[in-house]
């Protein structure tokens, strides 16, 4: 099959593209290097099966494929926060320049959505029939609103254009290509905990999220891909193990036992939601699907891909 992954040289794109060459695929690989990174996809450039293509998705584009990933877009609120207008285009005209390409080649098309369409939820767990609580005009909206219009997109094109869709919904996920600069937690203080730098909880640590390792995730968004029933979803994939943020910076210092760092805390940015876990029911039944790697094992993990990046200076160090 032949497969583009729009965002693929990010955190998770790098991953999806590595999986889907190993099973045989031809993968097309676009980008802007807005968050992505080359170095994520330098072992992959001698794979005569694997192409790449710099290409900002708010233009349209042209590509024969079968399959459509659609991954652009910065993760991370740092980085959405950045050129939020830019983040909303991304999200909106993104996914009708790739919708478009999907109704013309008749691939089949999977939108990279994510938990925060749940906005700050007051239903918890959140499945997929919650509507959610989102503030429209704060400083997370560009992200959140982009990415809710890009879910009514995919299924007005559905309706409209009998698009072949999947939406998956992604609750916080984790692993080995994260950018150490990216800002999310689980970068942030394995970093900070590595370089003796203090570990910055906003506001009390007690805001919880769920967190998934990436080759779950993975595993999920291929199944979606491909399920047979065509079940288009919308459909979570997340751990649905919680943990305060409290304990995750507790758990990455126990992990990192040479750090000298110390918990500091700082302002809670603003509508940055109080909970989060997914409900699976449905990924469970229609994928045959749950994570599989808890956390202490994903954290390893990850900590073992940023020793190697990352300096730590040794305890007798100031
Ligand atoms: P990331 O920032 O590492 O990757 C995003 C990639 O998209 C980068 O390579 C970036 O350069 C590229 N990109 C951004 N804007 C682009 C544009 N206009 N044109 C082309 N490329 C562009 O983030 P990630 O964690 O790998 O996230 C990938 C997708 O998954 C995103 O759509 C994100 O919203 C979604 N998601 C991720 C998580 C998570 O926890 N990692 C959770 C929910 C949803
Ligand atoms: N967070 C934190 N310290 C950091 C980075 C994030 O305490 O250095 C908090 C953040 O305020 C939020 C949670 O960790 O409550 C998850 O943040 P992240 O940016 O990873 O993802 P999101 O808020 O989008 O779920």
């Amino acid at each position: 099959m032949k497969i583009l992954i729009t965002g693929g040289a990010g955190f998770i794109g790098s991953h999806l593209c590595k999986r889907l060459l190993e099973e045989g695929n031809e993968v097309i690989c676009l980008d802007n290097f807005f968050t992505g990174d080359e170095a994520n996809i330098r072992p992959l450039l001698k794979n005569p099966k694997f192409e790449l293509r710099r290409h900002d998705i708010t233009s349209p584009l042209n590509i024969e494929v079968d399959q459509i990933y659609n991954l652009a877009c910065p993760a991370s609120p740092i980085h959405y926060q950045f050129d939020p207008v830019q983040t909303t285009k991304t999200s909106v005209y993104g996914a009708i320049n790739v919708l478009d390409l999907a109704k013309r080649t008749k691939a089949t098309i999977l939108q990279a959505s994510t938990s925060e369409v749940y906005g700050d939820p007051e239903v918890h767990p959140q499945p997929e029939t919650y509507w959610g609580k989102v503030n429209c005009i704060g400083i997370r909206s560009c992200y959140d609103e982009g990415k809710r219009c890009a879910e009514t997109l995919f299924f007005d094109y559905y309706r409209q254009y009998k698009t072949d869709i999947r939406v998956i919904r992604i609750f916080n996920t984790y692993g080995p290509n994260m950018h150490p600069g990216d800002g999310r937690v689980v970068s942030n203080f394995i970093v900070q905990a590595l370089k003796n730098k203090d570990i910055t909880i906003y506001g009390d640590g007690s805001q919880t999220r769920s967190f998934q390792y990436i080759d779950d995730l993975i595993e999920g968004m291929i199944r979606m891909m491909n399920n047979q029933e065509k079940f288009i979803g919308p459909i979570n994939l997340g751990n649905p193990e919680e943990f305060t943020i409290k304990e995750l910076a507790e758990t990455v210092l126990r992990l990192i036992p040479e750090s000298k760092s110390r918990i500091i805390y700082k302002d809670l940015p603003a509508d940055d939601p109080r909970q989060r876990k997914p409900d699976i029911t449905l990924a469970k039944t229609k994928l045959g699907w749950e994570p599989k790697i808890r956390l202490e094992e994903g954290l390893k993990k990850t900590i073992e891909y940023f020793r190697k990046g990352v300096k730590c200076p040794k305890k007798s160090d100031s």
